[in-house]
């Protein structure tokens, strides 16, 4: 099969469509000054092979994509411990709601929804971590500096009044063990940091080589805890597009409202799309028609 020939159809086909349908996220200046026109596609097969087409090599804000990269710290940190207090079912919830957490008293229904990264956020300041931490675990996963765009994390934490009330609402339920201000420097941190498309599709690596390090460094994960994550991304990345993404792509897929969406293809490769014009759940509508064609292209997906 010729990867780098069906990335470059993709591209070819869907790159005049980007801008086309949905809105760039608007809550904050700098993701709002965002080309809508963007549109980039990378992967990276088990055994290492690349095939990167359009805007691959523009970083973008990786927003909620770094839950996964969250979760993936803290499982290696305190294992199946982590699943004290956040749940593994999807939401059926936009991924910013509040209502869920006081019916279920305050314990957030999965790691990928805002109020779920947040709880894993509050576990990784228990063990004396912080957003530097998940950095230095990207650029190492990735083999390449990554950063955090300073602009854009003083802009959520300005803004972010709706995960103030999340992490806050929780600690009234004694679900945060930490200082609120402290959890959320940490999250807002994750959500600002700023990858391109290869730089994700390479970091994603470890999730379809069974845990394996992308590099060839120690193991990230063990191979239940790889299935463990593919699974919950499947059922809880795209927050309540979760079944259509099941229904249409197939893959475990996590996305971000910085327009970029990460995919597995287990014991195959990883994938990462980006356009940042978003669909009304927060999806990048563009990045979504791209997994399709992929997996229309190719044949793989996990059914
Ligand atoms: N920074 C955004 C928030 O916390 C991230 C949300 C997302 O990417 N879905 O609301």
């Amino acid at each position: 099969m010729n990867l780098q020939a069906i990335v470059d159809e993709i591209t070819a086909t869907l790159r005049p469509q980007a801008g086309q349908q949905g809105q760039v996220a608007s809550y904050i200046p700098a993701l709002a000054r965002v080309r809508a026109d963007r549109f980039g596609i990378a992967l990276r097969t088990f055994d290492g092979l690349e095939a990167a087409a359009g805007d691959s090599d523009v970083p973008f804000s990786i927003q909620s994509v770094s839950k996964l990269f969250s979760l993936t710290l803290g499982l290696q940190l305190i294992g199946e411990s982590m699943w004290d207090r956040i749940g593994r079912e999807p939401s059926g919830n936009p991924f910013n709601s509040l209502v869920q957490l006081e019916r279920e008293e305050g314990k957030p229904r999965n790691p990928f929804i805002n109020a779920g990264s947040i709880a894993v956020a509050d576990r990784l300041i228990s063990q004396g971590r912080t957003e530097i931490d998940l950095v230095a675990m990207l650029s190492d996963l990735a083999g390449a500096p990554i950063d955090i765009d300073e602009e854009v994390a003083a802009s959520e934490a300005a803004t972010g009044f709706r995960n103030v009330a999340l992490a806050n609402f929780m600690k009234s339920f004694g679900q945060i063990d930490n200082e609120v201000a402290a959890v959320l420097r940490l999250y807002f941190g994750q959500c600002s940091i700023r990858m391109n498309c290869r730089q994700l599709a390479r970091a994603a690596g470890y999730l379809c080589r069974d845990g394996a390090h992308p590099g060839g460094g120690a193991a990230v994960v063990s191979e239940r805890q790889a299935r463990r994550v593919n699974a919950l991304m499947l059922t809880c990345g795209t927050y309540d597009m979760a079944g259509e993404f099941a229904y249409l792509i197939g893959l475990p897929c996590k996305s971000g409202v910085g327009g970029g969406i990460v995919a597995v293809v287990p014991d195959r490769l990883t994938l990462c799309v980006w356009s940042p014009a978003l669909d009304v759940s927060g999806n990048s509508w563009l990045g979504m028609r791209a997994l399709e064609m992929f997996v229309a292209r190719t044949g793989l997906s996990v059914f």
